[in-house]
C-alpha cells in the first residue's frame, strides 16, 4: 500500500458538491498550504489536522458579491418604509457614522457573512478602513471599497439633489488611499474595488475620472445600477439617457462591470446590458422586500453572468437562492431556472465577475482551499439525494458549521477562531442602540 500523503488539513467523510459536476459521496478533501490538494479517500492522507465531516454536505465557500456591512443598522426597521430610508428622517443616517461605529458594525457583518457560510464577500461603504479592517479580522476574503459619489447623502435625506465635486475628489481620493494600504493584505485575501454609489448620485465627470483609474489600474468597477425609478428618471433628467446608457457612453458598460440590482431595465435595455457581458449582482431578498426584481432570466438569456448578493439584509445566500428561484418563478420564468444553475451564481459565476474564476466558487485540486462544511445531523438537510436540491431549496446559512478560507478555519463547529463572536455582537448592539437614540428611538434592550 502506497505511504499516505501528507497535508494540512482534511475534511473526510464529506458529501461533496464540487461545482462543476455532480456530487461525490463519502469523500475526503486534502488541503495544503491555501489550496486544495487533492480530493480522495480518507486513507490517502496524512493529515496535520482532520474534520471529521461525519457524511455532512461540503461546498465551495459562497460568494457574496454585493454588500455594505455598516447598513446593518436599519436592517429590520426599514423595509416597511419607502425605497432608500438611510437616506430618510427618524432613521440613523450613513454620514452621522463615525470610523469606530462603522468598524464595529463592519465587524457584524462580516461575522454574519462567514456564519452563513459566505468565503467571499463585497463591501463598500463610508469608512472604507474600518471595513477592510473588519474583513481582515474576521478572516472573509473581501473586496472592500469606499463608497464614490459627489451627491451629499445628508442633502439627499433634506430632499436636495446638488452635485459636490469637491466631495467626490475627496471620497475618490479616500478609495484610492485604500489601495496603498490595503489592497493584497492578508496574504492576498482583501483586495480593493473602486465603487462609485450609482449613476445618479454621480456626477458624469467623477464616472469619468473613476473609470479612468479602473482602466489604469486594470480593475473593473462595482456600482449600483437601475435600482430605482428614481435613478432612472434623475438621469434622463439630467443626461438626457437611461442610466446603462451613461455608463456605456462611458466606456463603463462592459464584462467587468459588476452592478447591483438592475431592475428597471426595459427589454430593448435588457439586450445591450446582456450583450455587453456585465455581471449583474443579483439581491432578490432585499428587492423583492420593497417590490421590485430584476429580469433575471432576460439578462441571464442575453448574456449577462448573473451572481448572487445578500445586499445587508440576512447575509443567508441560502435564502437569497430560494428566493432567485421563487421570485423568477413568479414573474414567468418557469423552469427554465434551474437549482444547479442558481448554485452556480452563488458560487463559480461570484468568482468569474472577481477576476477569480477557478480559484474559488469550486471545489477541485488547485483551487483555493475556501469552503463550507453543513451540519450532518441537521434534519432540513435530509434526505440527501442528488445533494444539490436540498441545500438550495432547504439549506440555511445556520446550518453552516465550519468555514475554511484560504486554507485555514476560520469558523470551527460553529465558532470563529480569530476572534471572540460574543464580543462582536455586543459591541455592534451598543453602537446601534446609540445611533438609533439619535435618530429618536429608543431600542428595547434599553
Ligand atoms: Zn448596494
Amino acid at each position: 500500500m502506497p505511504e499516505p500523503t501528507a497535508c494540512d488539513l482534511l475534511i473526510s467523510d464529506a458529501v461533496v458538491i464540487p461545482g462543476d459536476g455532480p456530487a461525490l459521496g463519502g469523500v475526503s478533501v486534502a488541503v495544503r498550504g491555501d489550496r486544495i490538494h487533492a480530493i480522495g479517500a480518507a486513507a490517502d492522507f496524512a493529515p496535520a489536522h482532520r474534520i471529521d465531516a461525519r457524511g455532512g454536505i461540503l461546498l465551495p465557500g459562497l460568494v457574496n458579491t454585493h454588500s455594505h456591512t455598516p447598513l446593518m443598522v436599519v436592517r429590520g426597521m426599514v423595509e416597511d418604509l419607502g425605497f432608500a430610508p438611510a437616506y430618510t428622517k427618524g432613521i440613523p443616517q450613513g454620514h452621522w457614522l463615525s470610523a469606530e461605529e462603522a468598524y464595529h458594525l463592519a465587524r457584524l457583518g462580516a461575522y454574519e457573512l462567514l456564519r452563513a457560510g459566505s468565503t467571499t464577500a463585497v463591501d463598500f461603504y463610508l469608512h472604507p478602513e474600518a471595513l477592510a479592517r473588519a474583513a481582515a479580522e474576521v478572516g472573509l476574503r473581501a473586496f472592500i471599497g469606499g463608497r464614490i459619489a459627489d451627491v451629499d447623502t445628508a442633502e439627499l435625506a433634506e430632499g436636495r439633489v446638488r452635485h459636490d465635486p469637491a466631495l467626490g475628489e475627496a471620497l475618490l481620493a479616500e478609495s484610492l488611499d485604500l489601495f496603498a494600504r490595503w489592497d493584497g493584505a492578508e496574504r492576498g485575501r482583501i483586495r480593493c474595488i473602486l465603487a462609485p454609489h450609482a449613476p445618479d448620485t454621480c456626477s458624469r465627470a467623477l464616472l469619468k475620472a473613476v473609470g479612468e483609474e479602473a482602466r489604469r489600474r486594470d480593475l473593473g468597477l462595482h456600482t449600483h445600477l437601475a435600482q430605482s425609478k428614481g435613478e432612472v428618471e434623475a438621469v434622463r433628467a439630467r443626461e438626457g439617457m437611461a442610466p446603462h446608457e451613461l455608463l456605456d457612453e462611458l466606456g463603463l458598460l462592459n464584462d467587468r462591470l459588476l452592478a447591483a440590482h438592475c431592475i428597471w431595465l426595459e427589454p430593448g435595455e435588457i439586450a445591450r446590458v446582456g450583450a455587453a457581458g456585465m455581471n449583474v449582482a443579483h439581491a432578490p431578498i432585499g428587492n423583492a422586500a420593497h417590490g421590485g426584481i430584476a429580469p433575471i432570466m432576460a439578462l441571464r438569456d442575453a448574456g449577462a453572468n448573473i451572481t448572487l448578493c445578500t445586499d445587508t439584509k440576512s447575509a443567508d445566500m441560502f435564502e437569497s437562492m430560494r428566493l432567485a428561484i421563487g421570485v423568477a418563478r413568479v414573474k414567468g420564468a418557469g423552469y427554465a431556472i434551474k437549482t444547479a444553475e442558481v448554485l452556480g451564481w452563488a458560487t463559480a459565476n461570484g468568482a468569474r465577475a472577481l477576476g477569480l474564476e477557478g480559484d474559488i466558487g469550486i471545489i477541485r485540486p488547485g483551487a483555493k482551499a475556501d469552503l463550507v462544511l453543513l451540519d450532518a445531523e441537521a434534519p432540513n438537510l435530509r434526505p440527501v439525494v442528488d445533494g444539490t436540491g436540498i441545500v438550495v431549496h432547504s439549506g440555511s446559512g445556520a446550518n453552516v458549521r465550519t468555514v475554511v478560507i484560504d486554507g485555514r478555519v476560520m469558523l470551527e463547529d460553529g465558532r470563529p477562531t480569530l476572534f471572540d463572536g460574543a464580543e462582536v455582537v455586543r459591541e455592534a448592539q451598543k453602537v446601534a442602540d446609540g445611533l438609533w437614540r439619535r435618530a429618536g428611538r429608543a431600542p428595547v434592550t434599553g
